[in-house]
């Protein structure tokens, strides 16, 4: 893959950052506001209503949750090994303030980049993870979340591990222009090179999941699941609408209208997520 092996060029490996694996067995937090209000139903709700697994009683819809929050209610407890810190990008445009607005991102979430990689078990099967984190800018997809998610696949293949991703992402990250589109087939090509070693592979689309994402490794698990409400689409309703000149149906682009038309397999529950993950890898096989 002479076409992707240039890389030196745009990321480093920074050997001074730490593992995360503290901060990754941290307990969740809870936000401060006492009421929240449902981005889908618009309703209010009392925060202590939200529950662990912050989900909207009225519509089940479930609030954003960090990644250290997803890892919690996901992994068996203290099974998760972190994998691929400390990659940085080289800022390959010159973009200006990107190297700032990163590190300041990662002081404030605690993530090393916008997606978490590693190994973990799910109800006692061993899995490769990765979980995107919509408030590392937006989740975007630039070179790190790119090469990051490529190795946990490479790994994955060489350990005969299966893959559990949850997406979560405003689409390619523009401050790396190109190479962030570049990500989308490099990503791809190691998604079927797991494929071709007969390992199973399954998405849990989260809110919101758009853009170069959609458009490559987050549709192309063997099982598609999706949280309740969520928006998953490629470009913007805004964008849609004023390119064909029609108004779109309320709910375009929710997982609900998304699994009418065969693009999700199944909308599952926040809170019945890990029994259905541990299930179906258990189902596929499991580790090879
Ligand atoms: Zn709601």
């Amino acid at each position: 893959m002479a076409l992707f092996g240039k890389k030196d060029k745009y990321i480093r490996i920074n050997p001074n950052r730490s593992l995360l694996n503290e901060t990754a067995q941290k307990k969740p937090e809870v936000p401060d506001a006492l009421f929240s209000k449902c981005p889908a139903c618009k309703r209010l709700i009392y925060q202590k209503e939200l529950g662990q697994e912050k989900m909207c009683q009225h519509c089940s819809y479930t609030f954003r949750i960090s990644a250290f929050e997803r890892l919690a209610l996901t992994v068996d407890e203290g099974s998760f090994e972190e994998w691929f810190t400390g990659i940085e990008t080289n800022n390959p445009l010159d973009f200006p303030d990107y190297l700032e607005k990163l590190a300041a991102v990662r002081k404030k979430t605690g993530l090393d980049e916008a997606v978490m990689t590693g190994r973990a078990r799910i109800v006692g099967q061993e899995v490769a993870l990765g979980i995107m984190d919509a408030s590392f800018i937006m989740a975007s997809m630039g070179t790190v979340v790119g090469e990051k998610i490529t190795r946990l696949f490479e790994l994955a293949t060489e350990q005969g591990l299966p893959v559990v991703l949850f997406t979560a992402s405003g689409g390619a990250r523009m401050q790396e222009g190109i190479m962030s589109l570049m990500q989308m087939a490099k990503i791809s090509a190691a998604v079927k090179r797991h494929s071709n070693a007969g390992l199973f592979y399954l998405t849990v689309l989260t809110d919101p999941t758009t853009g170069g994402v959609t458009a490559s490794f987050a549709m192309e698990g063997d099982i598609i699941l999706a949280e309740p409400q969520a928006l998953v689409g490629f470009a913007g309703r805004r964008v849609i609408e004023t390119t064909v000149r029609e108004q779109l149906p309320d709910d375009f682009q929710k997982a609900e209208f998304l699994q009418e038309h065969g693009f999700v397999d199944a909308i599952v529950k926040r809170q019945e997520l890990r029994e259905t993950i541990g299930y179906l890898v258990r189902l596929h096989g499991g580790k090879k």
